[in-house]
């Protein structure tokens, strides 16, 4: 009777029982050491670890290992002998190890059927340690036997993480499966048989269905075959064996049974899901031969075996491969496929993506205060959050400890990205509650977005590795894009969104006024509004900065009404100040031009102000008509109805034809700085002239923005543009200061 090695006492993992020998492995020849032990059992000499390295490495599932991972497995591993006819382990019994034979060979049996005879550099006890189930067989030495032992902890760290590795032992363990299918021992007996086989299949005690070679046409399948599928005999006659397979169709079945017929091959073999009875499908592999037939319809046989076994010893290696075991999230190797899908994609279709890395802030803390259990729970929790937080063509991956990583494709710019890293940033704000306690982690981001900041994804990966490094410098709980320029721009705009919301309860705007003055003569023909925001925490904002968030954030709208209000009292104080009266123009954006309610502010604010509506002037651009053409001279068509002239603002710049401009209720066309201010450029002066031309040819006034030398001014007036505006004439300026230059009546 041979013994185990049994774990006695904590320290020392194993003690060798008997004539087992079982040390940790320090770097000697397994041969070597054999010697050494038999005279003198315990004591370890110096192994060449080299050699064994070189053995581990010649296994096929561990060629994949880098050389520095085999070298810490050597050392780590538990190395064992197994005498002759020593048996390792029983079937049935409980067992987290795994082995790899280095010299010597075993038997694996089940009861007393013996299933295969492995030699060195085979591995084996792998399905209990995946499957976390009992032995599934017996195994025993034939001679002497070296072993390397891998324990639960070494093939999670080893091997779950490895999906080459993985795979090989998926391989290695399918063509296992196969060979303990055994071959199918009846066939050749059925072939050389004469006699009617369709009665000697009532006999066999293997899943078989006979069919015929050229319809398909099932004729019967023998006793085993109608219990695994659950049809009745009588109705299979009715069936062709196609209707059964889910995954193969005629085309492919002829390909099978082909080679069978002309003799070329005496079987062929496939894989695919069978339809049962029940509905269910049962993956299965088929083997098909000829099968002995008295008439002249030629028949075969089909073999099923269910492997549905192996299919899920598959997955589940799959799930090692490609998720992490405690989230379930995907882990490194799935992630790095993903990224390369989502960067070969966006390059195709020209789009960005977003890489974010993430590190939570104190989760050390808690792991180390609370312990790991706690600390697991939480990084569940987490992935819970970031999963939910996230949309569905996101992945989230976690690389092992608080790390984790999201690929956010389709994103549209740098500030979507930071939009998405906000919105993760709050989901941490609030407590994660684990077995009643309230835990506060913090979470660091840092974001780099292909093609900006890096082509490939390794680079990429490297970058927004980077800016969480910086995440973390500047105090944690905050993001870092990896290009500084573009950080800056994100973090303002996120600070203005988030005072914008409140400025407008808190009247922070404020309304300037440029002059529009005729070229001619110096006078002022009118002014423009241009809105302001004071900020108490940004001090003043000008509109460039911040219209284009409050677009994006509909804010726009009140913005505008107020803007309205503000222009329409403006020209009331004057009007009372008893001074002439003059118009103000202000600018209308894309998303206030199309709001329903515009018109009846507008009206309104004429009317609590009582202000003729020919001293309200309203700019729009050329792109809010090109959006919507109709539905803007619709508009515009109200609103001159109401008494309202309308400008063209940034004349120019647009791609609209000019010809669309006769149909347009609009009464001035405000040519875009641009022009006026390269116009000694040829190709700028040409359309200048032509604009100013047309505008004439149109009856619509032209106002030059942006004059600012004389030298402009005296081109401008050379090819008959009427009025201008610029720092030559005054830059916009307070209301008090509009006042003052209105009550001097102004000429420039
Ligand atoms: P815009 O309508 O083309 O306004 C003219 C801009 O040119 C103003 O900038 C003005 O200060 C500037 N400007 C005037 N003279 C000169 C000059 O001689 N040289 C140069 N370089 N610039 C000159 P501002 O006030 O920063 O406004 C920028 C843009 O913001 C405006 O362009 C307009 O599109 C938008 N905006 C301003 N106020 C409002 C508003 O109340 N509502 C909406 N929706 N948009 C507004
Ligand atoms: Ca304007
Ligand atoms: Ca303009």
């Amino acid at each position: 009777m041979f013994l185990k090695g049994r774990k006695l006492f904590p320290g020392q993992p194993y003690l060798p029982v008997k004539s087992a020998i079982i040390r940790y492995v320090t770097g000697c020849s397994v041969q070597f050491l054999l010697k050494v032990l038999r005279v003198n059992s315990q004591v370890g000499l110096p192994m060449d670890i080299l050699k064994k390295i070189r053995i581990l490495k010649s296994i096929d599932i561990l060629s994949f290992l880098h050389e520095a991972t085999l070298e810490r497995l050597a050392e780590e591993s538990l190395e064992l002998t197994l005498l002759p006819q020593e048996i390792l382990f029983n079937e049935g019994e409980e067992g987290k190890t795994m082995y790899i034979i280095l010299n010597g060979e075993v038997r694996i049996f089940k009861k007393e059927l013996e299933i295969t005879v492995m030699g060195s550099g085979a591995i084996f006890g792998e399905m209990a340690l995946i499957e976390k189930q009992p032995r599934s067989a017996s195994v025993q030495a034939l001679d002497q036997v070296d072993l390397i032992e891998i324990n639960e902890e070494q093939f999670q760290r080893y091997f779950a993480g490895q999906p080459q590795v993985l795979m090989a032992l998926m391989k290695t363990m399918s063509a296992r499966f196969r060979r303990s299918l055994g071959n199918p021992s009846p066939i050749p007996m059925m072939v050389e048989d004469s006699g009617n086989p369709l009665e000697k299949l009532d006999r066999m005690e293997e899943p078989v269905f006979m069919l015929n070679a050229n319809t398909f046409q099932l004729l019967k399948g023998s006793p085993p075959a109608i219990d695994l599928f659950g049809y009745a005999q009588e109705e299979i006659s009715d069936m062709n064996f196609l209707d059964f397979l889910e995954q193969i169709n005629e085309t492919a079945l002829k390909t099978l049974i082909a080679p069978l017929l002309n003799q070329t091959r005496s079987q062929s073999m496939t894989e695919t899901d069978f339809k049962k009875k029940s509905g269910e499908t049962l993956p299965v592999e088929i083997r098909i031969r000829l099968a002995p037939s008295d008439n002249a319809v030629p028949m075969v046989m089909a073999w099923m075996s269910d492997i549905s076994g192996r299919k899920h010893i598959e997955d589940t290696i799959r799930q090692m491969a490609y998720y992490d075991s405690l989230t379930g999230l995907p882990n490194r190797n799935l992630l790095n496929d993903r990224l390369a899908v989502a960067l070969a994609r966006a390059r195709r279709n020209k789009e960005r993506v977003a890489i974010m890395f993430l590190d939570l802030d104190n989760f050390k803390t808690i792991n180390d205060t609370l312990g790991h259990d706690m600390g697991d729970l939480l990084l569940k929790d987490v992935a819970r959050k970031l999963q939910h937080t996230l949309r569905q063509e996101d992945t989230v991956a976690r690389m092992g400890g608080d790390e984790f990583i999201v690929i956010a494709p389709e994103i549209k710019s740098t500030e979507d990205a930071s939009v998405l890293a906000q919105k993760i940033l709050q989901q941490f704000e609030e407590a994660i509650c684990i077995e009643d306690q309230e835990l506060y982690v913090g979470c660091s981001i840092g974001i780099s977005t292909f093609p900006e900041d890096g082509s490939d994804g390794k680079t990429l990966l490297k970058n927004a590795d980077m800016a969480l490094y910086r995440a973390k410098d500047r105090g944690k709980n905050n993001f870092q894009l990896y290009t500084p320029a573009l950080n800056f721009k994100a973090m303002e705009r996120m600070a203005i969104e988030r005072n914008l919301r409140k400025a407008v309860d808190r009247d922070e705007f404020d309304l300037v006024y440029q002059p529009k003055v005729e070229l001619a003569t110096g006078k002022i023909t009118g002014i423009e509004g241009l809105v302001r925001w004071d900020s108490p925490e940004l001090g003043r904002v000008m509109p460039v900065a911040f219209i284009p968030v409050a677009e994006d954030t509909r804010i726009i709208v009140q913005i505008g009404a107020w803007t309205i209000k503000r222009a329409c009292q403006q020209i009331r104080e004057w009007i009372d100040d008893g001074l002439p009266p003059v118009s103000i123009a202000i600018n209308l954006s894309a998303v206030q031009f199309a709001h329903p309610q515009l018109l009846k502010e507008v009206q309104t604010a004429l009317s609590d102000y009582d202000v003729n509506p020919d001293y309200l002037q309203l700019e729009i651009t050329e792109t809010i008509l090109m959006k919507d053409t109709d539905l803007a001279v619709d508009i515009l068509r109200q609103l001159g109805d109401l008494g309202i002239k309308a400008a063209l603002d940034d004349f120019g710049t647009g791609y609209s034809s000019l010809n669309y401009l006769k149909n347009l209720p609009i009464h001035y066309l405000k040519i875009d700085r641009t022009f006026v201010q390269d116009f000694s450029q040829d190709t700028n002066s040409a359309i200048t002239k032509t604009i100013v031309g047309l505008g004439r040819s149109l009856g619509l006034i032209s106002i030059a923005e942006g004059i600012e030398t004389e030298e402009q001014k005296q081109f401008l007036l050379g090819i008959g543009c009427e009025e201008g505006q610029g720092y030559l004439f005054s830059p916009p300026v307070s209301s008090e200061e509009m006042t003052k230059l209105l009550q001097e009546k102004k000429v420039y």
